[in-house]
This record gives structure tokens, sequence and C-alpha cells, in this order.
């Protein structure tokens, strides 16, 4: 593998490596984290990432449980569950996957799951936390990323980053962890004019948008490091980027890979947050 490649697959290896051993040391003081995932109908592809959360979860010593309801589960027995969850002592994190049927209020589900329960970090108080400081865990994939960053010993601080992509879960987050981490940090979305321009300013290009291979070698200034979020599927089937990875390559100094650099880093920050949601839960408690 090239030295340019930022490798998710190994470094989120270490990372659940870590987190196997804090795990092992918390089950001796009698504490075995807890993860709840529950999943409201059979769209396919989230039966596939709620059945790889749990398993990697279980090869940690996570305990979890998934609650899986009908297509036309009501929102009062959602509501209902997350109630219950919020009150058991055995889970510490709660996942609702997203997204859900669209006669349930997504708004209204986050906001019933307990703040220090909420290992997405979705909730309006944690997501506060972001932008005021305080937070105890991050949304996954903004985390992942600066994680990368960071692990691959690229500095952040006083480096032009420009997000493409502004929604809830990805761009906006990740901007203001950037800014955090000192960055001069710019948003480029869909309205945005020019987006060659900002790109080709950057020293640190994350790219959130869900289109396939959109970001070309014109739009990239030389030594630009690029983190590469959009899952896509090409016309041969095969899983794609946002970057025309093949055109980027011999301009970049690193660049994540789709699969095997961001989509890794994802689940093991969330069974990271579930292990900081257990610390900080017997700490209230204490
Ligand atoms: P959303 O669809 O919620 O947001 C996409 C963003 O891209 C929007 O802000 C949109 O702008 C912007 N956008 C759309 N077209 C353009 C354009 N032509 N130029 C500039 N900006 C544009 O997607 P998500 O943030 O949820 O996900 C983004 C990608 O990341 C997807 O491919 C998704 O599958 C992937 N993903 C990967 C994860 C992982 O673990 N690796 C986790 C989460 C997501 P506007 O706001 O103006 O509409």
């Amino acid at each position: 593998m090239s030295n340019k490649i930022i490798d998710g697959k190994k470094i989120s290896s270490e990372i659940k490596e870590k987190l196997r051993l804090e795990i092992k040391k918390l089950k001796e003081e009698g504490v075995v984290p807890g993860l709840a995932v529950i999943i409201v109908g059979s769209d396919s592809a989230s039966q596939v990432y709620v059945k790889s959360k749990k398993k990697t979860a279980e090869e940690l010593g996570i305990y979890s449980e998934i609650f899986q309801l009908e297509e036309n589960a009501k929102e009062e027995d959602i509501l209902e569950l997350v109630g219950r969850l919020n009150k058991d002592n055995k889970i510490h994190g709660i996942l609702v996957q997203l997204p859900l049927p669209k006669h349930i209020d997504e708004g209204k589900i986050i906001l019933a799951i307990a703040p220090q329960k909420d290992v997405d970090c979705f909730h309006p108080e944690n997501v506060g936390k972001i932008l005021t400081g305080g937070a105890v865990v991050y949304p996954c994939t903004p985390a992942g990323i600066v994680e990368l960053l960071k692990r691959s010993g690229i500095e952040i601080s006083g480096k032009n980053c420009v997000v493409i992509g502004r929604s809830n879960i990805v761009g906006k987050p990740v901007a203001l962890m950037m800014l955090q981490e000192n960055a001069t940090v710019t948003i480029c979305h869909s309205k945005t004019k020019d987006l060659k321009k900002y790109c080709s300013e950057a020293d640190i290009i994350v790219a959130a948008v869900g289109r396939a291979k959109m970001i070309t070698a014109d739009m990239v200034k030389n030594g630009a490091v690029i983190i590469d979020v959009g899952i896509n599927r090409s016309p041969d089937g095969k899983l794609v980027g946002d970057v025309d990875f093949d055109s980027v390559i011999d301009k970049v100094s690193a660049i994540t890979p789709v699969p095997g650099g961001v989509g890794p880093m994802t689940i093991a920050m969330l069974l990271k947050n579930t292990v900081l949601a257990a610390k900080n839960i017997i700490q209230i408690y204490k």
C-alpha cells in the first residue's frame, strides 16, 4: 500500500485493541459497557450496519442488544422502548439506526434518548456541547476523521480546511471539530459557487457529499490531504468515494481510500463512545 494512503482499517484495529483492554479493566471493576441498537423496518443497508455494529461490539466484550421493530411500528412504541432503555442499568449507549420510516419523527425520537446514553451524539444537548465545549462524546464519523488525521501525524492547526457537505451527521460537526483543532474552516455545499476555487486552496479537504468521483485532480492543490467520506456505487457495482482517487493520487500527500478509510473508523468511534458513556455514567452515580 502506498505510504500516502491512510489505512483506516489498520488505525481502527489499533483503536479497537486499546478499547478491548479498557473494557477488560472495566469488567474487573464490575462494569460491562452495554449498547442497545434500535432498528425499525427491514432496510437492507441498515440491517447490515446494525449486525456489523453488534458483532464488533461483542468481539470487544461490550454487551449488546438489537431491538428490531416492524416497519409500521408506532412512534409511541419507539418512545416507550427508548424510555425503558434510558432506565436500564445494563445499557450505557442507545443508538437508533437512521433513517427511520417516514411516519416517525426522527427529531422526537432522538430528543427522547437520555443525553448521557446518546452514543451517536445526535441529541441537541450533545450537539450544543460540540459548539460550546464539555462534550463527553463526539459524533462517530467526524470523530473518526479527526482521529485518522491525528494518528497519521497530519498537522491540523493553522491549515486551510475545506469541508464539502453540511449534513448534521458529517459536514457540520466535522467542520466544528476541525475549527476546535485550530484549522481555518470553509464549509461548501450544493449552493456554493465555484467549488473548485475553494478546494484548490485547501490544505485539507473533507468530502462528504455522496456523489461518485466529483473531486478531480484539477480541483486539488499539490500536497493536499484528502479525507473521502463518500460511499457511492459506481455503474460497475464497485464502492467508490466522492473523490476520483486515481486522478488525485499523484498530487496529494495523503488520502483515505474507499472502502477502508473513514468507514471502519465510524464503528470504532461508536464503540469508543459506548465505553466513554459507561465511564461517564458510573462517574455520575458514584
Ligand atoms: P447528505 O446527503 O445528508 O449531505 C450531502 C451534502 O452534500 C449536503 O450538504 C449537500 O448540500 C452537499 N452537496 C450535494 N451536492 C453537492 C455539490 N454538487 N457540491 C457541493 N456540495 C454538494 O449526506 P451525508 O452527510 O449523510 O453523507 C455524505 C456521504 O458520506 C454519503 O455518500 C454517505 O453515504 C457517506 N457517509 C459515510 C459514512 C462513513 O462511515 N464512511 C458515514 C456517514 C455518511 P446541501 O446541504 O446544499 O443540499
